[in-house]
C-alpha cells in the first residue's frame, strides 16, 4: 500500500528470504529450514541481505517492514545508513495486543503459489480455498502454530521491545494503535510519511 501511494519501495526480511528461497540459493534454503522450525535467522545474515537490498533499491527512499527487530540489528542499520549518507526519518511502532496478534494469525491464509495472503474472514471459499490471482492452494502458514506464536511473543518481548526506547532516544519513534482495521492504521502511517517528506 505504501509503494502504491508514495512510490517508495518496501521490503522485509521475510520478503527477501522468500526470494532467496525461490531462487534456490544456499542461503535461502538454509534460512527456510531455520524459520520452518520457529527459529530466527541470525542478525548477521539479515543485516547483510538488507544492505544488499538497500544498495539496489534504496536510493530514493525506502521502508523496512519488520526490520530492525533487535538492538544489534538497529545498531548495524545505523552504521549502514551513515555509510549510505541516508538519515532515518521515522521509526513507526505499531502497538498490537497479544490477543489481536493471536486472532490475526489464526485466520491467516497464504497462497503456496504466489505468496498472496488473505484471511478466512475476508474471503468466502468453497471446500478447497483457491488463490484469486494464480489458482494456487491457500493454506495456513506452517509457522502459524500456537507453540511458534508463543515463542515469537517471548522473543519479541526480550529482543524487540527495547527498540522502542532506542528510537525514542533518537527522536524518530512514532507510535500507532495497530489494534484497528487496516485502513485506519494505514491512514495514520500515510500521515506520518507525508509529514516526514
Ligand atoms: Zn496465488
Amino acid at each position: 500500500m505504501i509503494t502504491r501511494q508514495f512510490g517508495i519501495p518496501v521490503t522485509s526480511p521475510g520478503a527477501i528470504l522468500r526470494r532467496e528461497k525461490e531462487l534456490g540459493t544456499p542461503l535461502g534454503l538454509e534460512t527456510a529450514e531455520t524459520t520452518q522450525h520457529g527459529g530466527l535467522v541470525s542478525d548477521k545474515i539479515i543485516v547483510e541481505l538488507i544492505e544488499d537490498w538497500l544498495r539496489l533499491h534504496g536510493s530514493h527512499g525506502f521502508v523496512f517492514d519488520g526490520f530492525p527487530r533487535t538492538t544489534p540489528q538497529a545498531e548495524s542499520l545505523r552504521g549502514i545508513l551513515v555509510r549510505h549518507r541516508t538519515p532515518l526519518d521515522l521509526a513507526i511502532w505499531l502497538d498490537v495486543s497479544e490477543s489481536t496478534v493471536g486472532e490475526r494469525i489464526s485466520s491467516r491464509l497464504q497462497c503456496q503459489g504466489c505468496g498472496f495472503t488473505t484471511t478466512t474472514a475476508s474471503a468466502v471459499f468453497a471446500e478447497r480455498p483457491i488463490c484469486p490471482y494464480c489458482d494456487g492452494p491457500l493454506v495456513r502458514r506452517t509457522d502459524d502454530d500456537a507453540a511458534v506464536l508463543q515463542k515469537r511473543l517471548a522473543e519479541f518481548n526480550a529482543k524487540t521491545q527495547p527498540l522502542a526506547a532506542f528510537y525514542e532516544k533518537l527522536g524518530t519513534l512514532r507510535r500507532i494503535d495497530g489494534n484497528r482495521d487496516r485502513d485506519a492504521v494505514f491512514g495514520d502511517i500515510a500521515r506520518l510519511i507525508e509529514q516526514a517528506a
